[in-house]
């Protein structure tokens, strides 16, 4: 058996735990109902506990909703920071696991989705890539140079702004911070909310994708302008409606107006944005990702 390490996927409605080692190798997985910190994540260190008593495991990935504090440095290190979830801001998510007694790798969600994606997915070998999940929030995680892009602490990618499109100006969003950023505009909750459907019950020719793919391509034409990635990835619910896909790249196309024309987007734009090649495994695995990248080259 390869060396195993621990992963925990952080979200809103679960935390999902495994341990493993590499795509094909997950196992032991439990989901556990995100309610209050203390139970959720009392639950979740009892987990590493009890397989470390059967397993091996050489430190512990977490892949968090956030936004989060992912510096090392820094006095709020390992905690959720300003989720407007009730009783999460604040909440101290690696402090909560030290009784396990293991290293602890800490990051968003989507930058361990990236993390994965670039280790073993559909950005690999490559050095600059971009995974954006579309569902009931908006976020993004890079990759540049081939290391996790932080910054101050990490990328808010949905929440780039998009202006309105046309017929939508009476629409106020749904962001409680911004009108007019691309989660206000093209998250599954602001499908919702303009159409009064959930976007898994829309028909294909609904207007509603037309609307959505032109935000999405807005959006990741402001990322592809700023980051240059060789590759764009979308993951997330709303996406999971693989019609969309050509939508938001002949939108792209047109929202770049030949402008920038070079690598997979000018000559092969059906391999420049794509769907997540680890499917919805990719949020473990990148806490699986994240894990070994915590001790030295594993
Ligand atoms: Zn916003």
């Amino acid at each position: 058996m390869d060396a195993q390490f621990g992963a925990v996927e952080g979200g809103g409605t679960k935390f999902v735990c495994a341990i493993g080692s590499k795509p094909g190798d997950i196992r032991n997985h439990v989901r556990i109902a995100t309610t209050t910190p203390d139970e959720t994540l009392g639950k979740v260190a009892q987990y590493f506990q009890n397989i470390r008593l059967q397993t091996e495991i050489k430190s512990i990935g977490i892949g968090c909703f956030g936004p989060i504090d992912p510096n090392k440095g820094s006095s709020g290190y390992g905690r959720i920071t300003t989720t407007p979830k009730p009783g999460w801001g604040g909440a101290d998510i690696v402090g909560s696991l030290s009784t396990v007694g293991l290293p602890i790798a800490f990051d968003t969600d989507v930058n361990a989705a990236v993390l994965a994606e670039h280790r073993w997915g559909a950005g690999k070998d490559l050095t600059d890539l971009i995974y954006v999940t579309i569902g009931t929030g908006i976020g993004g995680g890079a990759v540049v140079n081939s290391e996790l892009l932080h910054g101050t602490s990490h990328p808010e990618m949905g929440h780039i702004f998009v202006g309105r499109e046309a017929g939508d100006e009476s629409f106020n969003g749904v962001c409680p911070y911004h009108s007019d950023c691309l989660e206000s505009r093209a998250s599954g909750p602001s499908i919702q909310s303009r159409w009064g459907k959930p976007p898994e019950d829309l028909p294909d020719d609904h207007p509603a994708w037309s609307m959505e793919s032109r935000y999405i391509a807005r959006g990741l034409a402001n990322l592809t302008l700023t980051l240059s990635p060789q590759r764009i990835i979308l993951g997330g619910g709303v996406t999971i409606r693989s019609h969309i896909f050509p939508m938001i790249r002949n939108q792209l196309t047109k929202e770049l107006s030949g402008f920038k024309q070079d690598g997979l987007l000018a000559n092969n734009i059906d391999e420049y944005v794509v769907p997540p090649s680890l499917g919805t495994a990719s949020g473990i695995l990148g806490g699986i990702a994240l894990a070994r990248n915590e001790v030295a080259n594993d």
